[in-house]
């Protein structure tokens, strides 16, 4: 917990964490321009090739400002970290004579932070997946009106499949992985009012969420590599643990780049297991009046996996 002290201290320079979320969203509109463009293109079309390398730097110069942020004195594993946020912008009405106020008001820029993150990883997957193809996808799986035999489906599958094998389809998933590796993070260290105040998720987070499951229903579900149970005891028998090596730059460059099976929590992400993974992000979505509709339209896999 942090002390009286941190919050009377102050250090500059500084960014707040509201301005790298700011300078994130300043890339939204040209996303999705990017994302109206690779709906015509060719596969692999230099143009959108050249666009979406631009994006994604332009997005990881802002995540490595967003790396180097931490709260002030806050979090003592972090002092590496160069922008620190002091937490005096944080203050509320808070009774500081009431026990907790702390948590209340370090929960603020802690909030800040898991959006920020959200929002990235978000970009992320809209950048790296035809996130429109998936829906309509995912749309005909679940609603028989739907021609599942039109050429339009047909050509949306098999893009989808090519997908799967490239190295775009493994930066998605890294993103979908980091989704519910930060909302883990975030929900497992909240504790009592804190905890009720935040379980109805913000826009982004539910957003983010709802799109991650997309993501790993396509690669899952149209990905011709899979367990041995999928394609017989010939298959690759090494696995990647997602979860143990999305803070291992290193582990993850070279699972993004050469690919092999992959699992979340222990299930290879593949076509048998794609209820198990859908329920892997359902389960960071909070259930009854707080779970907004939005996410089931955003993603036709969720609460119904096909
Ligand atoms: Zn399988």
């Amino acid at each position: 917990m942090i002390s009286d002290r941190s919050f009377s201290s102050i250090s500059q320079p500084f960014v707040l964490v509201e301005d790298i979320q700011l300078g994130m969203c300043a890339s939204q509109a040209d996303i999705w321009q990017y994302s109206e463009e690779i709906q015509s293109s060719l596969e692999h079309d230099i143009n959108s090739l050249i666009r979406q390398k631009s994006l994604r730097e332009g997005l990881n110069s802002w995540k490595r400002l967003f790396d180097q942020t931490s709260i002030e004195d806050s979090e003592p594993a972090m002092q590496g970290m160069t922008n620190k946020i002091p937490m005096k912008y944080y203050y509320g009405v808070e009774d500081h004579s009431e026990v907790g106020w702390q948590e209340v008001v370090l929960n603020r820029p802690q909030g800040l932070l898991f959006d920020t993150a959200m929002l990235y990883h978000l970009f992320g997957l809209h950048i790296h997946a035809n996130i429109r193809i998936f829906e309509t996808l995912a749309s005909s799986k679940k609603d028989s009106r739907i021609a599942t035999g039109g050429d339009g489906i047909l050509g949306k599958e098999h893009r989808t499949r090519r997908w799967t094998n490239v190295v775009c389809s493994r930066q998605a998933i890294w993103h979908a992985s980091n989704i519910v590796a930060i909302h883990r993070s975030r929900f497992g260290r909240l504790t009592g009012q804190i905890k009720v105040v935040n379980e109805s998720l913000d826009p982004i987070a539910h957003v983010a969420v709802a799109v991650g499951s997309l993501v790993v229903w396509a690669y899952c579900y149209f990905n011709e590599k899979g367990c041995a149970q999928c394609i017989g005891p010939a298959g690759i028998s090494v696995e990647v643990e997602l979860m143990d090596i999305l803070t291992k730059n290193e582990d993850s460059e070279k699972w993004i780049e050469l690919g092999g099976l992959a699992t979340i929590d222990g299930h290879t992400l593949c076509r048998c297991n794609v209820e198990k993974l859908v329920q892997v992000f359902q389960d960071c979505l909070p259930s009854g009046v707080q779970k907004w509709d939005m996410a089931d339209t955003l993603s036709g896999v969720l609460n119904k996996t096909v």
